[in-house]
């Protein structure tokens, strides 16, 4: 098997105890797509690179990356912690399920660069403090074409007219304008508000964003539509989100008005 050692970036998606001393750990890496690594001794007492594979780490490392199997890190060069999503329970947990989700979406060994740069610039803005619901809806919408499920949200997905009120169909994968809302009687009933961000979110370059400010009843119902579509459509629910879920049943802070308290 061919071996390249190689200087890579890596965002540490996860890490699991393997055999008595040492790591598997996974990294999103930006050359080579996600690659599982064997970090051997690394529970050893006076292993070197302990701070530079703790959970929620980017950083630049030389290892060996084969196109298959497992990979091995020889060195780190410069790595550096998310401390915020490190030390907050609610921001851990929204990164975390970000990252099971992006595990999920894409197959391994696959380059993502351009994945790799947007679930950086996630992290980075659940780090610095931004809504951290919010910037997991981003990603929840733009990774839906990864999962088979690209909506229409362009315009009607029946006729395609942009300038009435719409609502969300799932039977007819998007938005149906106010003339075709009889065209589904179990269409989703969303406000406007909602519509406007799951429309702007789908395109949102999060390079550009710097502040976030959703109304709450907004983020329950965007909440409940991401939800509703990754249940029903996608079948996609990782043990990260139903502890999200769980965490949001303790956490009163969270809790905010059901969605048809949106009126404007
Ligand atoms: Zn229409």
């Amino acid at each position: 098997m061919a071996q390249h050692v190689t200087d890579f970036h890596g965002i540490l998606l996860y890490r699991r105890d393997y055999a008595e001393r040492d790591f598997l750990i996974k990294f999103f890496t930006l050359e080579f797509g996600k690659k599982i690594f064997l970090i051997r001794g690394a529970k050893k007492r006076g292993f070197k690179m302990t701070a530079d594979i703790l959970p929620f780490t980017v950083g630049s490392y030389v290892g060996d990356i084969p196109d298959q199997g497992l990979s091995y890190i020889r060195t780190a060069r410069e790595t550096t912690q998310f401390q915020g999503i490190g030390a907050d329970i609610f921001k851990n947990a929204y990164a975390t399920y970000i990252m099971s989700l992006v595990d999920i979406a894409f197959p391994d060994s696959q380059p993502l660069p351009d994945w790799y740069h947007r679930v950086y610039r996630a992290l980075e803005l659940i780090d610095e403090g931004q809504n951290p619901a919010i910037v997991t809806n981003v990603i929840e919408i733009q990774l839906m074409p990864a999962f088979g499920v690209a909506p229409q949200l362009q315009g009607c997905a029946i006729c395609g007219r942009t300038d009435l009120p719409f609502d969300y169909s799932e039977s007819y994968g998007g938005l149906l304008c106010q003339q075709h809302w009889s065209a589904d009687p179990r269409r989703l009933h969303l406000g406007p508000r909602t519509i406007y961000y799951l429309r702007q979110f789908s395109i949102l370059d999060l390079d550009r964003v710097h502040h976030i400010k959703v109304k709450p009843s907004t983020e329950h119902a965007l909440r409940q539509l991401m939800d509703e579509i990754y249940a029903s459509q996608i079948g996609v629910h990782p043990r990260s989100k139903r502890f999200l879920d769980q965490m949001q049943d303790w956490a009163p802070r969270l809790k905010t008005p059901p969605a048809h308290d949106e009126d404007d």
